[in-house]
């Protein structure tokens, strides 16, 4: 290898790359289809790529890798009551204020179906609980993905 070139740290998890992470290790390509082909693995969470022909390739496309974001969910008013997000295809995020309480409720649900949020329901404010939403939101996205 002629120049060393720095590796980013893991984009999904932080974590940063040892030389055992790196695909280039002969353990590692010993047991793939195409030993021209070189990625960086994450030894953490095991996310790998993309591929390059070369191990400088390799880092650079690495990082080049953006974690993914996920969108802010929009809330909209709802009938002075709380607030309401659409998720993805039907799914909706519902914020309840509980006058009695004082606190507002997350919930998640779909037509036909009841909630299926697991995450802490009752929040002291309505920005908490949208945050709470949007925290949910994003781990069911981003488990999703690879
Ligand atoms: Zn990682």
């Amino acid at each position: 290898m002629s120049e060393e070139v720095e590796m980013k740290p893991c984009p999904f998890c932080g974590g940063e790359i040892d030389d055992m992470g790196k695909a280039d290790h002969p353990a590692y390509f010993a047991t793939t289809q195409n030993p021209t082909r070189y990625a960086v693995n994450c030894s953490r969470c095991l996310t790998m790529g993309p591929f390059a022909p070369s191990t400088n390739g390799a880092i650079l496309a690495w990082n080049a890798r953006a974690a993914p974001k996920v969108k802010a969910l929009e809330w909209k008013d709802f009938e002075g009551m709380g607030a309401k997000a659409g998720a993805y295809y039907q799914a909706n995020y519902m914020i309840t204020l509980w006058r009695g309480r004082g606190q507002f409720e997350v919930s998640f649900s779909y037509p036909g179906h009841g909630t299926g949020y697991d995450g802490e329901r009752f929040h002291d404010s309505l920005e908490a609980a949208k945050a709470a939403a949007q925290a949910d939101y994003e781990a069911r996205i981003l488990a999703a993905l690879e």
